[in-house]
């Protein structure tokens, strides 16, 4: 039996910790719902730590660091191709992670990693443009109060969608 495909967000349960040279990707990895540490200030002793405690994924290039973890028996992931799809089904394959939004809504806000939450378009009025308060309805918000960053499906949304596909091509191809 294949568990690889069974699209539960409770079964989202991967976490990660991606070193300077994979910004990006830990961006997807939020939006995708996935517990992701990106935090350039970080050493590599403190990567190590809290990939070794707290059972995270290491995202990196560093062959440095690869031999380091691989000594404390952190998994390491090196996620390397040409495009955003190549490296996201790479990481695909190694960690079975799903490559599907989660739910209608996002869960993790790409920008800190904190819960996002819905909140109604009054109360987020005065942070956002009239093009942008005509044309949607549903907000997010993150709920790190250091951050308290908005969310809406614009275009990003569709662009998000469309390299989804193009990772689910890939896969099948
Ligand atoms: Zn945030």
């Amino acid at each position: 039996m294949k568990v690889k495909n069974i699209s539960n967000e409770s079964l989202r349960n991967q976490k990660f910790i991606v070193d300077k040279m994979y910004r990006k990707l830990s961006r997807w990895l939020r939006i995708l719902g996935y517990d992701t540490i990106f935090d350039p200030l970080l050493n590599d002793s403190d990567i190590l730590a809290l990939a070794s405690s707290e059972e995270r994924f290491l995202l990196t290039r560093d062959e440095d660091l690869e031999q380091k973890a691989r000594k404390l028996k952190v998994k390491t992931i090196n996620a390397d191709g040409k495009t955003i799809e190549e490296r996201l089904v790479k990481l695909q394959k190694q960690t079975g992670i799903e490559l599907t939004l989660p739910s209608e809504i996002l869960s993790r806000c790409s920008i800190c990693n904190s819960k996002i939450v819905s909140i109604s378009k009054e109360e987020i009025l005065e942070r956002i443009l009239d093009g942008t308060e005509k044309q949607f309805d549903a907000f997010w918000i993150c709920t790190n109060d250091n951050c308290k960053q908005i969310f809406w499906k614009g275009h990003h949304w569709e662009e998000i969608a469309n390299s989804l596909k193009i990772c689910q091509e890939l896969i099948d191809s």
